[in-house]
């Protein structure tokens, strides 16, 4: 049945919404798609959950083509399964959590591994059973810290959730592959630009994973690429340790640098008093700074940690963040330096810094710190350097870590010259392996009777994300562009003025519209100017437009490209097959 927008539970807002940040959003609010309910979740209006059933559609059609099967989980979960992965404690504060009336522990879920593997063994026990790959989509809930950008990160938003299950490696690898398949058909045809880059496998634990990443500057995502085709998350870069060199410094020395707390002041001091013998001046990157942070295990512990790297860089905290799950990075903080008086402040080196050191604090170097390398750094003493500090003649660390910001042109792991974009997670896919068939006994006998732990794969894509980043990808100045596949409607008929005349062939056109198959959104409203219905018609974004109003006298309308802005009029009678042309073709030429 066609939306006739004199009854349909719309009203479309000429201002943007005060709580909306990005341009799709403010639109998808303005033109009528969705509400805020609170922060981080939304109220999906008629016009949105259209587009979203779109969505959905085309993950569906995908998901049933590689013979996966749908099925349908609860939101509300019990504790005991997430206990037994570790996942209650271990997703931290992204979990829902509260209680039942009998005082059990529930959760809502953020993704359903346990619950998949559960009921798989509940359900299977023999490798005849497998390959199994089930799929849902639903919603989730996370609390996010930062729900930014209306439904691109919600608190409650909708995924589609899938888990393979098969009987070694090999098997999983087959699964995988499928997914990967169906997740590239997917994207391409909701006509994202999107990369697959290598992924950190984070709290979901596991090795092989990758993100399909929407390419966008509104990402928060960082990712590189070399001009060989390796793509990955900087949070899953590992870039080369930088080979030893020959040591050329003279013995180390302490200076005294009074008032250099920051790596400007020192570099500053450094060359006005500790000139190089060879002329050059210092620079950020002949320091190495010692940067510290707190990590918050999931079980309320805080645990010092001590990461060196160059004084040109910074401290990432995603990518530390992973290198360091399921611990989250908390600041460290003054009361924490009372506690370590060894530590001054502006001047730690690494002459503290270690497990075996006088701080006991986990010291982790930069990959980029080289073995035979010099270095200006902290002498723990405040207002003092040392100098031609050499890495492995002077000082030692307990490890390295990966978890620099990633720059321009740093080499990455194929020793090429990596290049960063931003993007937006739409997709992503895991290979789980046995962690979760382990911890939850998912066990079948295989071809000889013995028993198997069976292998798991996870996949998941952000439908209500899809939705907005399709937003935030198609519109312009006065509204929303759809793209023809997820669009609210196939085509928007517009009906002007007060004669009857108009709204009885519109009404004609809309009926035949409709029994030729297109989904129409059809602009009955009486008392409403057509001014206002244009403008309506601009921001809903619907890609095509058929306009019946005073040139129908002359037996013509006017039909409209919403994405071109361009106009026609074409003869009534052909209305019905002008738009059938402008629906089709584009389709079948997408
Ligand atoms: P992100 O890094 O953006 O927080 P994630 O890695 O935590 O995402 P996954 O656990 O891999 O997300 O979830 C699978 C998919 O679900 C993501 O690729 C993304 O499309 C979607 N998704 C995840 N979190 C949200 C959210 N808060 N709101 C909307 N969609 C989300
Ligand atoms: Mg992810």
């Amino acid at each position: 049945m066609a939306l006739r927008m004199s009854t349909l539970f719309l009203r479309t807002l000429r201002e943007d919404p005060a709580d909306a940040e990005l341009p799709g959003h403010k639109l998808l609010v303005r033109a009528g798609y969705i509400r805020r309910a609170a922060p981080g979740i939304y109220t999906w209006l008629p016009l949105g959950l259209k587009v979203r059933a779109k969505v959905e559609a085309i993950i569906r059609e995908e998901m049933d083509a590689i013979g996966a099967q749908e099925v349908q989980f609860p939101a509300l979960l019990p504790r005991e399964p997430y206990e037994a992965s570790n996942r209650w404690s271990e997703y931290g504060p992204n979990l829902f959590r509260l209680k039942d009336r009998r005082d059990n522990d529930m959760l809502l879920g953020p993704t359903h591994e346990e619950m998949f593997c559960l009921t798989v063994k509940d359900m299977y026990s023999s490798y005849k059973d497998l390959p199994l790959s089930l799929y849902q989509i639903q919603n989730k809930y996370r609390d996010e810290a930062r729900p930014r950008a209306g439904i691109l990160r919600g608190r409650e938003f909708i995924m589609k959730d899938s888990y393979s299950f098969d009987i070694n490696e090999a098997g999983l690898q087959k699964s995988y592959d499928a997914h990967r398949d169906a997740y590239t058909k997917i994207f391409n045809r909701l006509g994202f630009e999107y990369v697959i880059v290598q992924a950190d496998a984070g709290a979901m634990g596991g090795s092989a994973s990758e993100e399909f990443l929407a390419v966008s500057d509104l990402g928060e995502d960082t990712f590189v690429r070399d001009d060989a085709g390796y793509a990955a998350n900087v949070e899953a870069v590992e870039v080369p340790q930088a080979p030893a060199v020959e040591i050329t410094a003279g013995p180390a020395h302490v200076e005294n640098t009074p008032d250099t707390p920051t790596i400007e002041t020192l570099v500053a001091a450094l060359n006005a008093n500790h000139p190089r013998e060879d002329g050059r001046s210092w620079t950020a990157a002949d320091t190495l700074k010692n940067v510290l942070v707190m990590l918050a295990h999931p079980d309320g512990t805080r645990e010092p940690l001590a990461v060196g790297l160059p004084g040109d860089r910074e401290v990432d905290p995603k990518r530390l963040e992973t290198k360091v799950a399921p611990a989250e990075i908390e600041p460290f903080e003054e009361s924490d330096f009372k506690r370590y008086p060894m530590l001054a402040k502006g001047y730690i080196g690494p002459g503290v810094l270690g497990e075996e050191k006088a701080s006991g604090i986990r010291y982790l170097l930069d990959p980029s710190v080289a073995e035979g390398s010099a270095w200006v750094t902290g002498a723990d003493e405040h207002g003092k350097h040392v100098l031609d500090l050499v890495y492995g003649r002077d000082f030692t660390a307990d490890g390295t870590v990966q978890a620099a910001q990633l720059r321009e042109g740093d080499l990455g792991p194929n020793g090429r010259a990596l290049t960063l974009a931003r993007g937006v997670e739409m997709g992503h896919i895991f290979q789980l392996g046995t962690k979760y068939a382990e911890a939850l006994g998912l066990k079948v006998l295989d071809e000889n009777g013995k028993l198997v732990t069976v292998t798991m794969g996870s996949y998941g894509v952000g439908v209500t994300r899809a939705v907005g980043m399709i937003a935030e990808d198609n519109l312009d100045d006065i509204g929303l562009v759809w793209p023809r596949e997820v669009a609210p409607a196939d085509v928007h008929v517009v009906a002007t003025g007060k004669d009857d005349a108009v709204f009885l062939k519109a009404a004609e056109i809309v009926n035949e519209l409709e029994a030729q198959g297109l989904d129409v959104l059809y602009d009955d409203r009486l008392k409403v100017s057509p001014g206002v219905k244009f403008k309506d018609a601009e921001l809903i974004g619907v890609p095509t437009i058929l306009v019946l109003g005073k040139g129908l006298a002359d037996g013509t309308v006017e039909l409209k490209d919403r994405r071109s802005g361009e106009r026609r009029d074409v003869p009534v009678e052909g209305a019905v097959t002008e738009v059938l042309r402008e629906v089709k073709g584009e389709v079948a030429g997408a």
